[in-house]
């Protein structure tokens, strides 16, 4: 597997705190990974990393790589990760019709500002990613009028808009009802069906799709666990991490696994 991602020995500093450090984390493209940790434990910042957002403290030896390179520019990042965060809804203050929303993917940007032209290959492309989502009968309908769900999945679709390989989830299904939960998952796992690559970053082990079979856990802005699914999620792994005492679940439904937990109170 190429490598998307290599960090080593990556020190991120935010106010005077070191709020995250890694020794050693790769992710290859196409791999489909969960980060999942309790609420402050550094996930965004490691997002950030990858999208180079947020640089880590300088050393001779570049601590993040991606591709291979240290110095990737911003645009050729833009280009391979499409990102979905759960505030991104929160940006958008303007209506507009949610097939330019969409459209805006294939720039950059959140609608499709004067200084982009829509082309036919561009709208193409957005109907193309609302049709993947099941949203295209949103296309004509203000942003702003959406249901939080729906706009989730609008969110999406943007992301695809420009083909990236990898999709770059955090917490995509926080403020959701359960409606909403169960179309952004179908939607993940459909993504990863079709080959995408998937870096989901969570709270929630109902959201690990079944494609995701490595997990990563962060706590108080460090790696404390890397591995197989079924190991990472255990009982014992999770209450240790979000420091209450949880039961784990996995319940197989047609041969694909599907995680949960429980705690008594
Ligand atoms: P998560 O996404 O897991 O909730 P974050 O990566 O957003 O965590 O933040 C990790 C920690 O870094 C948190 O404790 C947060 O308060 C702190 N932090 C993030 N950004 C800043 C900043 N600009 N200044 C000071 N502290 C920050
Ligand atoms: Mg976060």
């Amino acid at each position: 597997m190429k490598p998307l991602l290599e960090i080593r020995d990556a020190h991120v500093v935010r106010g005077g705190k070191e709020i995250l450090i890694v020794d050693d984390l790769c992710l290859g493209v196409g791999e489909k990974v969960a980060v999942l940790g309790p609420n402050g434990s550094g996930k965004s910042t490691l997002i950030q990393l990858l999208t180079r957002e947020v640089l880590p403290l300088y050393r001779e030896e570049p601590p993040v790589r991606f591709k291979g390179e240290a110095r990737a520019v911003r645009a050729d990042v833009r280009k391979s990760l499409g990102v979905v965060s759960s505030t991104m809804q929160d940006e958008i203050t303007v209506h507009l019709p949610v097939v330019e929303v969409v459209e805006g993917g294939c720039f950059g940007t959140l609608g499709l500002p004067f200084h982009v032209q829509s082309t036919p290959i561009t709208r193409e492309r957005a109907v193309a990613a609302m049709e993947l989502l099941g949203v295209n009968e949103l296309a004509d309908r203000d942003i702003m009028t959406l249901s939080s769900g729906q706009a989730r999945r609008v969110l999406i679709a943007r992301a695809l808009a420009d083909d990236p390989e990898t999709l770059v989830f955090d917490e995509p299904c926080s403020g959701l009802d359960p409606e909403g939960m169960h179309y952004v998952r179908a939607a993940m796992r459909r993504l990863a069906q079709v080959g995408k690559g998937i870096v989901l970053v969570t709270h929630y082990p109902e959201d690990i799709i079944p494609e995701i079979d490595r997990v990563i856990l962060l706590q108080d802005g460090e790696v404390v666990a890397d591995g197989a699914k079924l190991e990472m999620l255990s009982s014992e792994q999770m209450s240790q991490l979000f420091g209450v005492q949880l039961l784990s679940e996995c319940r197989s439904v047609d041969g694909d696994e599907y995680f949960s937990h429980v705690s008594s109170y």
